[in-house]
């Protein structure tokens, strides 16, 4: 590899392994500055209830358009941000730039209107989290029973006994804890004993496969009916048919998300709700 200075790297070889890692450094070099430089900001996909219909709440979605990389999707920079320790400071501005919009938002979609944000397991492990989480709420004056922090499987499963604390101490503060992604990791009915997990939000992967995959089907009303039995609340996401969202409805899911019921948004955008 030649470097050309600055923060220009050139490779011989683009799509190889050298051009990936070139690639990887670019990115990782950019997002350092991303917060400061303001090219980070957050959309917001509704959640809806499937017998209402109404939106209930929204989830803020990171976004990053960087002058010379262009957008860079979440898919790519979460984990290099979660890699280099940056998702802390990426998961501020995140929370921050969502309570901010709350308000805007709840007078779109109605006062009782929740808001969910992702969180990393990088984020679990800080003890300060439940601390900074309440900074921010207060800041913008949200009571924390209006937010949701969404964490997946594999994140809770690193929580071992030490950091189970900062999980307690948000779900003692009135915050909500949501289980993403569900069923692609172990889905181990001891994660849903020893957290306390409020709903799962069941992976698209098999949303994608419904109605036609019966093996999706099957698993899909499995864990439904094991949430349902620990009295979760289960949200359906990746709807992109009326067809799914039917099923998932029959089925017992209380809450859809999805292209079909609007697309991810900024604030500044006209809502997108389609009627399911
Ligand atoms: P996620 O939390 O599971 O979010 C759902 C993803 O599915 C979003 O992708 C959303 O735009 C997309 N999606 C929603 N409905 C549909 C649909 O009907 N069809 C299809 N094909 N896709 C749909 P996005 O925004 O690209 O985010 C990808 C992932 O990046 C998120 O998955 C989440 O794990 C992560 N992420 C995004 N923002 C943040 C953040 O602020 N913090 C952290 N830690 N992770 C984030
Ligand atoms: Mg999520
Ligand atoms: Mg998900
Ligand atoms: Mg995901």
């Amino acid at each position: 590899a030649k470097v050309r200075g600055g923060n220009t790297y050139a490779w011989a070889d683009d799509d190889g392994e050298r051009g990936a890692a070139g690639r990887r450094l670019q990115v990782e070099t950019a997002l350092r500055s991303a917060v400061e430089r303001g090219e980070l900001s957050v959309v917001f996909q509704p959640i809806i209830g499937f017998e209402d219909e109404g939106v209930v709440a929204v989830e803020a979605l990171a976004r990053w358009t960087h002058p010379d990389l262009g957008a860079v999707p979440p898919d790519e920079f979460v984990p290099i941000a979660e890699q280099t320790g940056l998702i802390h400071g990426i998961g501020a501005f995140v929370l921050a730039a969502a309570c901010a919009a709350l308000p805007a938002l709840a007078e779109r979609h109605g006062p009782g209107l929740q808001l969910a944000v992702n969180v990393s397991a990088q984020q679990l492990h800080d003890p300060g989290l439940p601390r900074r989480v309440a900074e921010i709420l207060t800041a913008h004056g949200i009571s924390p029973d209006r937010l949701a922090l969404e964490v997946t499987e594999t994140a809770l499963l690193s929580v071992d006994a030490g950091t189970a604390t900062t999980v307690e101490g948000l779900d003692a503060m009135g915050v909500r804890i949501v289980l993403d992604d569900f069923g692609t990791g172990y889905s181990s009915p001891t994660l849903l004993k020893r957290h306390p997990i409020a709903a799962i939000k069941l992976d698209r992967s098999f949303v994608d496969g419904i109605p036609d995959e019966r093996d999706d089907v099957a698993i899909v009303t499995a864990l439904v009916g094991m949430a349902k039995g620990l009295g979760l609340l289960i949200v359906a996401e990746g709807i992109e048919t009326p067809e799914q969202f039917a099923v998932l409805r029959d089925l017992g899911c209380d809450r859809a998300q999805g292209y079909l019921v609007g697309r991810p948004g900024a604030l500044t955008d006209p809502p997108d709700v389609t009627a399911a």
